[in-house]
């Protein structure tokens, strides 16, 4: 098999080709995709003709000529225009990416798509992933999708509604006491001992790819232009990585002109190791000690891409900040009642981040802005 894409380490210049599992570098860094061609402006054109899903932009996704994903019609989500926060903002063009309007309700959907792809197509037929609750439902879902057997460690805190779609999903489920830093222990044990392929954010290269396709659907969507801002719930950072990656992509073979947008990343007041080490001007996260939030995705104490978020929020010219509990549930509670968007926390921190950044004038009334809700609300209710 050949393919259009190898690995190169996000920290040294190590290199891997596409064959097999690979997991992570020799310094235990998440490997990033590298295409060895650019997709041709012209290819464009092929896009109306493709099914509804990621996978159309398949020139730039980790999948072989002759390969077929595994898919449960992920991506493609609206990208709505939010007018209460145009008029409650001053900011004249305010839109919302609604992802919570994926299969198993999360954008997690889109990373678990690519990654059970190429890891069944290497082979894999037993997977384990730690989680705060949606990369648990996705996988789930996916691993039935292929055939496959799915083991699932999340917190006991996990919201009822998530545990029960996970458990719809027939995934073998562990409640522990903990986070999900502690879920991710447990979950690398298992692997060890059972030869389960170890789904966990970064500690495989693929989901980066399928949330890659978040940066691209909005190019496509505003006419292969870019909003000046994305403002982006940030947990174990993939989709900042993944859109930054996209943004660059794009720009390199073509498809995109002129300034790329600046990344806004927005954590909980109650776990903010992203926040905290960049406004350190650190080039590392250091572990949140009891990490403690309503919104669970960006209950991540120690995130294994902690490195590139600092470095691609640097680049960007965007920023981290934190927004408490109250105010990211008031939010959004507020977008549901006057959008008619079911909004789940993180994308309520967004929300509040985006008039924040008004008020201390980060953005401007001139700037358009892609607020992210991640997932859908429900799950959390
Ligand atoms: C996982 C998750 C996040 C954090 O996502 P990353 O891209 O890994 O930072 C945010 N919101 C929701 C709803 C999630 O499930």
């Amino acid at each position: 098999m050949t393919y259009h894409w190898s690995l190169v380490c996000s920290a040294s210049d190590e290199k891997h080709d596409a064959s097999g599992l690979p997991t992570v570098s020799s310094l235990g860094e998440p490997w990033l995709v590298a295409y060895d061609t650019k997709p041709h402006p012209d290819t464009k054109a092929l896009l109306p003709s493709r099914p509804w899903n990621m996978w159309r932009y398949r020139e730039w996704m980790p999948l072989a000529p002759d390969e077929k994903p595994v898919t449960l019609g992920e991506g493609c989500t609206p990208l709505l225009r939010a007018p209460s926060l145009e008029r409650g903002t001053g900011v004249a063009t305010v839109w919302i990416k609604d992802e919570g309007q994926n299969p198993c309700g999360s954008f997690k959907a889109r990373g678990l798509s690519a990654a059970i792809t190429r890891a069944t197509h290497a082979g894999a037929k037993s997977f384990v992933i730690p989680t705060a609750g949606n990369a648990g439902v996705a996988l789930a879902a996916y691993g039935q999708r292929a055939g496959a057997e799915v083991r699932v460690y999340a917190p006991r805190s996990t919201p009822p509604r998530i545990v029960e779609q996970i458990e719809l999903f027939g995934a073998d489920l562990h409640l522990l006491d903990g986070h999900i830093g502690d879920c991710g222990k447990a979950a690398r044990e298992h692997a060890v001992a059972s030869g389960a392929f170890d789904m966990s954010t970064l500690r495989e290269p693929y989901r980066i790819e399928g949330k890659k396709t978040m940066g691209i659907e909005i190019a496509e969507q505003l006419g292969w232009s870019l909003p000046d801002c994305i403002i982006y719930p940030t947990g174990g950072g993939t989709g900042l990585i993944g859109m930054w990656k996209a943004f660059n992509e794009l720009r390199e073979a073509g498809w995109v002109e002129g300034k790329l947008p600046r990344l806004y990343s927005v954590q909980s007041t109650g776990c903010a190791p992203v926040v905290k080490a960049f406004e350190a001007g650190a080039l590392a996260t250091e572990p949140w000690p009891d990490p403690e939030t309503i919104a669970y995705g960006l209950r991540v104490p120690g995130p294994l891409g902690g490195k590139i978020m600092l470095r691609y929020l640097k680049e960007c010219g965007g920023k981290a900040l934190a927004v408490s509990d109250e105010e990211l549930q008031a939010a959004a509670d507020r977008i549901g009642v006057r959008e008619g968007i079911d909004m789940c926390p993180e994308g309520g921190a967004a929300v509040v981040a985006l008039e924040k950044l008004v008020l201390e004038g980060s953005i401007e009334s001139t700037d358009s802005v892609v607020v992210f809700n991640t997932g859908a609300g429900w799950l959390y209710r």
